[in-house]
């Protein structure tokens, strides 16, 4: 029996560990210290820098006559000491990678305090995790299991874990609405505040405003914390997660319903005033492309074709069977770049948000594009202020595509160098 799917040969990603490593340097107090060859550490480093860690990664030096002579544990143990002597630091955590899962760093072997700093392993074998979100969930799990104090005091009933990276300004918005139908206080994961990660355990519900955080979920479940399904995302997204939210907590379900339906109806209006037109292809890396996928719906494009990186996942399933019910012909999981240049083909979109490779092809073929990621990082999403900002964004990316068909033109014109009108430098 033959493949059907397309060739899947080419990279898909860059090493996914970086994910693990943007959450955990990010953390105040959190000195990392890397278990790995030198040929990681320098692309690593790299790109977590220009992530926005802000701190030097430590490394113990593994180089072939270091593996060869069995020194992974030794080498890695005299690193987490010169972690420990960075000022303020409370917390190491030990990035366990390829080279180091496969040479075998046993968990006995290395220190779990040393000084101020408990010492936590965070085994990320990058050949075994197939998506930097994946390692994200891997790395702030192992942290949890370790920081998280659900005996540490009472319960704080009222209290909502977010949990996901979001736009800055995101996690307030939720929080002053939440605040509205009687939460007293939410906390954001993963974030920079160890302490969060301790009273996170002790929370009254973990809403997961992104799909892949299974691990993380895990450690929740073992606390016995509910999870909330969905994601404020959308008009009826938003609607039923408050309702969601609600019941869970037990909190007063008239002001839950009131708070909900002022929602609903600023929603409606937003999208009364400046309704979507035009087809949209959405792909990513992180599960959130089918919420997104949902919002743009609502509002009125369609969106034949949705696909992300990681695998099919319970809380991904109600924006599926939403948008299966509402026109979207193609959900992929687990996709590769063939399967998005594929749907190009088959569905000529308008506008394409998806990662950069892909972007790339769509441009090359004069189709406005624009990186997914960059799209969630740079504006709200979430509730309908979110809704509002994103639709905008949207319509004004469609009205672009005479501009890129333009630039299309020009570099495909065939004598363009030749006639001296471009100068070759
Ligand atoms: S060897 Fe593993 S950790 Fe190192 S860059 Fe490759 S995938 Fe990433």
């Amino acid at each position: 029996m033959t493949d059907s799917r397309p060739c899947q040969l080419h990279p898909q990603s860059m090493c996914p560990a970086f994910g693990s490593l943007r959450v955990l340097t990010r953390l105040e107090g959190s000195h990392p210290v890397m278990a790995t060859d030198t040929g990681c550490l320098y692309g690593l480093t790299f790109v977590t820098h220009f992530y926005g860690a802000r701190k030097s990664i430590l490394a113990a030096h593994l180089g072939t006559a270091e593996l060869m002579a069995g020194e992974v544990v030794e080498n890695t143990r005299a690193a987490i000491e010169v972690a420990a002597q960075e000022p303020g630091c409370q917390l190491i955590p030990v990035v366990s990678l390829c080279v180091a899962e496969t040479a075998g760093l046993p968990e006995e072997m290395l220190p779990t305090r040393v000084g101020d700093a408990e010492v936590v392993l965070v085994r990320v074998p990058a050949y075994a995790i197939h998506s930097h979100p994946e390692a994200k969930d891997v790395a702030l799990a192992a942290l949890l299991r370790r920081l998280g104090e659900p005996e540490g005091g009472e319960r704080d009933a009222k209290t909502v874990v977010l949990l996901g990276e979001v736009f800055p300004a995101d996690p307030l918005a939720i929080d002053g609405l939440l605040r509205r139908i009687g939460v007293e206080a939410t906390i954001a994961l993963p974030g920079r505040s160890i302490d969060d990660m301790k009273r996170a355990a002790r929370a009254g519900a973990l809403a997961p405003l992104h799909p892949f955080y299974k691990e993380t979920m895990a450690a929740f479940r073992s606390w016995d914390i509910p999870i909330v399904g969905g994601a404020p995302v959308g008009m009826s997204g938003t609607v039923s997660w408050l309702k969601a939210i609600g019941s869970l907590l037990r909190l007063d379900l008239e002001q839950v319903n009131r708070v909900a339906e002022e929602e609903r109806a600023q929603a409606e209006a937003i999208i009364k005033a400046q309704p979507l037109a035009g087809r949209v292809i959405v792909s990513g890396y992180e599960g959130t492309e089918l919420a997104y996928a949902r919002l743009l719906a609502e509002a009125g494009a369609e969106v034949p074709y949705v696909s992300t990186s990681i695998a099919a996942d319970p809380l991904t399933l109600p924006d599926e069977m939403w948008l299966r019910n509402n026109g979207t012909k193609e959900i992929v999981y687990r996709k590769s770049l063939e399967d998005d240049v594929a749907a190009l083909d088959k569905y000529p979109p308008d506008l394409v948000l998806g990662t950069t490779p892909f972007c790339a092809i769509a441009k090359e073929r004069g189709i406005p594009a624009v990186y997914f990621t960059n799209q969630l990082a740079s504006r709200p999403l979430f509730l309908s202020g979110g809704m509002a900002a994103t639709i905008g964004f949207i319509q004004q990316m469609i009205n672009r595509s005479e501009r890129y068909e333009w630039i299309q033109t020009f570099f495909e014109e065939e004598d363009f160098v030749d006639q001296g009108e471009v100068p070759l430098g």
